[in-house]
């Protein structure tokens, strides 16, 4: 489905809905995240669809590391070798050297994602690992996308916008599926970094929202970025104190550590 001119939304009923999205700037192609199955059949058949050839593709670029989002992933890596982006946070994770830090299994809603955290709690999402090439920070331009840091549902968590055409790829910090909302809150780490990282990423006024679960929210209309940022602060304001499940030092208020050091606990 283009929903954008350049912009293919991917995905099925798995993983939650989990979508990914192919962007053809008219020179090259960027995907955005590689779906839940490991043969990455679906991405390789828009890329036909779209009458490109594999070796348009030249980077892949990731959210974060939840199972869902990282199927295809070393397929790709296999058949491409094009260099993969992410947040130094999610690093080794997408690596397949460290398990995530989950959030505590609670009967939360909505309701049809708690299989989806079960899963998680239970540790049953490990992905093909798969060596990140690059780190992202905020603010940098990779293909055609501003990285916009957004942490919150995990450390390393990033959104991307595409400027000419009012987009934004928000990843798991906004869902549409089963219902619009800022993401599943059970699934958030950090629900006061989460606020702010929505508020921020909806200062960039997209009008399409592309996200992690569920189709894209088209023509998207301040009133309803509103709704998400006072939603989002909402979850803060209710949560009980501690607002959040306690989260390592390297995931608050210090800078990302240099590669070679990085993720060894
Ligand atoms: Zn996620
Ligand atoms: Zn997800």
């Amino acid at each position: 489905m283009e929903i954008a001119k350049g912009v293919y939304s991917m995905g099925n009923w798995k993983g939650g809905r989990v979508r990914a999205f192919l962007l053809d700037d008219g020179h090259e192609l960027t995907l955005v995240d590689t779906l839940f199955e490991t043969d990455a059949r679906l991405i390789l058949d828009q890329i036909k669809q779209i009458g490109r050839r594999l070796e348009d593709l030249k980077r892949i670029v990731l959210t974060h590391c939840h199972r869902s989002h990282l199927g295809g992933l070393l397929t790709l890596k296999r058949m491409t070798g094009v260099p993969i982006f992410a947040h130094e946070w999610e690093a080794d994770l997408v690596a397949g050297n460290r398990r995530p830090q989950t959030p505590p299994f609670r009967i939360i809603r909505p309701f049809r994602t708690l299989p989806l955290l079960a899963g998680l709690a239970l540790g049953l999402d490990k992905h093909p690992g798969c060596p990140v090439d690059n780190y992202l920070q905020d603010g940098e331009q990779v293909g055609p996308l501003v990285v916009v840091r957004t942490p919150g549902h995990t450390p390393g968590h990033l959104s991307f916008f595409w400027p000419e055409r009012k987009l934004m790829i928000a990843g798991d910090i906004v869902s549409t599926w089963p219902r619009l909302e800022p993401g599943w809150k059970g699934f958030m780490l950090n629900l006061p970094q989460h606020r702010d990282s929505v508020r921020r990423m909806c200062g960039f006024r997209p009008e399409v929202l592309a996200v992690g679960h569920g189709d894209p929210a088209m023509g998207v209309h301040e009133d309803s970025l509103g709704q998400l940022v006072e939603a989002a602060d909402k979850w803060v304001r209710k949560a009980p104190q501690p607002q959040s499940q306690p989260v390592t030092a390297r995931t608050i208020g210090s800078q990302p550590r240099k590669r070679q050091t990085a993720h060894t606990d």
